[in-house]
């Protein structure tokens, strides 16, 4: 606290400044009038001893300007006069003085005087404060957003901010003296007893709260106990907060939430929902995707891995071999040698069942680990493999014959059956699976062409004629797609005269080395290959073309040819018409064109053959039973084939004449031609005595190399030009 102390005299002040009661107080002490005065107006100090005395006026001026510039009680202004001088004590008291002592007083008394004087001065600072702190906190409240109320323990309000009065609708004022009651709902509010007040914490809670109009309102409330010095409640004090838009907010969120709530538990069971179903889906269709992928790899009638699957398998194991040089394994093609009998003399459902049980079998005669696929119809497959040398394989092939070999019971009929196996090891070397099923199925075919029910294994010389095989192929694929094919022409002749009636027309063609390829090998692959009627066709145009130039030559006398038919051409019910549609093309008279087919050709395609060839005969053109005597057609159906002649094959004309029994075969045919009204053509005569014998026998027309080898077509001319040869010479 500051104290200002006026003395004219130096001494005095210093005398006063010393006194006990004022240690540690910051005093300003003045001898002059303005000073002190301008002091005093500046610091304000709450407690003022000023020395009054009769030489000097200034003491009394002083006081009286302090009463006149500051509020009496905000500060306690003590006179020091000499207390014989009463007058002098009146004036200092008109002046202002809250009190006068006496300026000679012992020290002690005047420590005690001042000291009071000092107390009430503290006391008057302090209130000044607090009053103004007061001031501060109920200003600063006033401009508070949140409302603030006090009220007294019995809920009676002292204060009210302006926030909270307009909060409820009310002026400030209007709340002071009013009961905290009407600003809540009816009962809703209760005093605090004693002894909850003093254990009060500050609390907080949400409620409703009343207006002035009666609206009611959310609020959020937080109230203190005050507690006195003597830590008695006295009041409390509520800070609250008109909560209505968050209540709204909340509410609209609470909505909002709960709408997502239900929309997200609506959305997660159709989702759900839907991926029940999809996952069902999903299962169906891999079921159906593994029965698909089942069939395609499988043989729907006896359930044995296709081709295809065989295929992977074994590649695998051919992988797996570049790693294990001396696994040996092997491939078995096996093709049932009963298969067509039984489906032809039984019924396709005779057949069907037969594989069946040949799968059955094939299964039991070797280890589950080994692997039996289906190669189509007849055939089957088998890779066996952890073998200790070739005689493995060889004890396989017997087991499977063995175990085939027991009678099936089917359609009440016991079946015997056996297999020709064809066998490819693995030691040959193999990268592809193909090339060692292809060599299998080479090898099968070996065994087949023998008695049939052996077994074959592929070597060397198998695989030297397999790849030849396979270079011719190509070769003859470029050749007919090149049209590379010739024509050679062997005359036909009258045996009697020698004139010749005609050509048979033979096919041609030198491979790329340039070297001829007989066609005893050409035709046959041809027919395998499917590339035949290509072939056929080709050969055909050719005759036609010259045809065509001989007739130029010599007018409309040309000689026949005859053309050899693959017995592929008697299954194609189409054939005559492409035939006319040729001859047209070329303008070739049906009548100079004959066909050879064989006996088994005929046989083998039976009703549509005879079809064909009748229509064939329909067009005018002369149909020949090629190489007679070496099929198997019995004689006795001969009458029924529609052919015009009988060509003898060479192999009953052929010898020096001493064979008899050939003779006599010959013999019998010609008979027969002549009983049948059939022309007969005796082929291969390559000598004189063979002519002699044959023309004893009857036979009218004669081919072979005593006439003249196949010769080129510009050759042919030659023959036109002299048609009689002279066979006597
Ligand atoms: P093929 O129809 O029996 O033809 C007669 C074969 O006997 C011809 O052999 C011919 O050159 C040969 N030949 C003729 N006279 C004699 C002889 O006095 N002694 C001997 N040893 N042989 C003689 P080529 O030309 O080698 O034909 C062989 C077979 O090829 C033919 O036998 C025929 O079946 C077939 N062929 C030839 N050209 C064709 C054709 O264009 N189409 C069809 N499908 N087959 C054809
Ligand atoms: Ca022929
Ligand atoms: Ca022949």
């Amino acid at each position: 606290m500051k104290v200002l102390i006026y003395s004219p005299e130096e001494d005095f002040s210093s005398q006063l400044a010393s006194l006990r009661c004022l240690a540690a107080l910051d005093v300003d002490r003045w001898h002059d009038f303005s000073a002190a005065r301008e002091s005093f107006e500046q610091d304000r100090h709450p407690l003022v001893l000023v020395e009054a005395s009769t030489s000097d006026g200034d003491g009394l001026s002083l006081c009286r300007k302090i009463r006149a510039v500051a509020a009496k009680d905000r500060h306690v202004i003590v006179m020091v006069a000499p207390n014989d001088d009463p007058l002098l004590h009146r004036l200092a008291l008109q002046a202002g003085a809250d009190e006068v002592i006496d300026r000679n007083a012992d020290p002690d008394l005047m420590h005690v005087q001042i000291g009071n004087a000092k107390r009430r001065a503290i006391r008057l600072d302090e209130s000044r404060l607090v009053h103004k702190a007061t001031l501060a906190i109920q200003r600063a409240m006033d401009r508070m957003q949140l409302g603030v109320t006090i009220t007294n323990m019995d809920g009676t309000i002292l204060y009210t901010n302006e926030a909270d009065a307009q909060m409820h609708g009310y002026e400030p004022e209007e709340l002071l003296g009013q009961s905290v009651r009407i600003l809540s709902l009816p009962d809703s509010w209760k005093p605090l007893t004693a002894e909850q007040a003093r254990n009060m914490k500050s609390w907080r809670r949400e409620t409703v709260n009343v207006r002035k109009d009666g609206e009611e309102f959310p609020v959020q409330l937080l109230s203190d106990v005050v507690l006195d010095a003597d830590g008695e409640p006295v009041a409390v004090v509520t800070v609250s907060e008109d909560i209505t838009e968050r209540k709204h907010m909340e509410s609209e969120l609470g909505n909002a939430r709960d709408e997502l709530t239900c929309r997200v538990r609506e959305r997660t069971t159709e989702l759900l929902e839907a991926n029940i179903r999809l996952q069902h889906e999903i299962l169906e269709r891999r079921k159906a995707e593994r029965q698909l992928l089942y069939e395609a790899l499988h043989d729907s009638l006896t359930d044995l891995p296709n081709r295809a699957l065989f295929y992977d398998r074994l590649s695998r194991v051919l992988a797996g071999s570049d790693r294990h040089p001396d696994h040996l394994f092997a491939v078995l093609y096996l093709d049932l040698d009963q298969y067509k009998v039984v489906t032809e003399s039984l019924g396709p459902d005779a057949g069907d069942r037969l594989l069946i049980q040949a799968s059955h079998r094939l299964r039991n005669s070797v280890r589950p680990e080994d692997t039996i696929g289906s190669a189509g119809s007849d055939e089957f497959l088998v890779l066996v493999e952890d073998l200790r040398d070739a005689n493995d394989v060889t004890r396989v092939a017997r087991r499977i014959q063995e175990n085939l070999a027991a009678p099936m019971e089917i359609a009440g009929q016991a079946v015997f059956t056996t297999a020709s196996i064809g066998i490819a090891l693995s030691s040959t070397g193999y990268d592809k699976p193909e090339d060692m099923i292809r060599d299998a199925q080479i090898a099968m075919f070996r065994a087949q062409a023998g008695t049939g029910g052996g077994h074959i294994i592929f070597d060397r010389e198998m695989h030297e004629r397999a790849l030849a095989r396979m270079r011719l192929e190509m070769e003859l694929r470029q050749a007919l797609e090149r049209e590379e094919f010739e024509v050679h022409y062997q005359p036909i002749v009258e045996l009697e005269s020698g004139r010749v009636e005609g050509f048979e027309a033979l096919a041609r063609w030198k491979n790329c080395d340039g070297l001829p390829v007989p066609p005893n090998e050409f035709i046959p692959l041809a027919e395998e290959i499917g590339t035949i009627a290509d072939l056929e066709h080709q050969i055909l145009r050719r005759v036609c073309c010259d045809i065509q130039q001989w007739r130029e030559l010599v007018g409309r006398s040309v000689p026949f040819v005859s053309v050899n038919l693959s017995g592929k051409e008697l299954a194609n019910p189409s054939f005559a018409n492409q035939v006319a549609d040729t001859l047209r093309d070329f303008e070739v008279d049906p009548s100079w064109l004959r066909f050879e087919v064989t006996e088994s050709s005929i046989v083998e395609n039976s009703s549509v053959a005879v079809q064909i060839l009748a229509e064939l005969r329909q067009l005018g053109i002369r149909v020949y039973i090629d190489d007679f005597g070496t099929g198997y057609s019995s004689l006795s159906s001969l009458h029924s084939y529609p052919v015009d002649t009988l060509k003898i094959d060479q192999s009953f004309v052929s010898g020096d004449g001493t064979n008899h029994e050939n003779w006599e075969i010959v013999r019998i045919i010609i008979g027969l031609a002549n009983n049948l009204g059939l022309e007969v053509i005796a082929e291969g005569i390559e000598t004189t005595e063979q002519l002699d014998a044959i023309r004893e026998l009857g036979c009218s027309l004669g081919q072979g190399f005593l006439f003249s080898k196949p010769v080129l077509p510009i050759e042919v001319e030659r023959f036109l030009g002299a048609p009689e040869i002279d066979i006597v010479a």
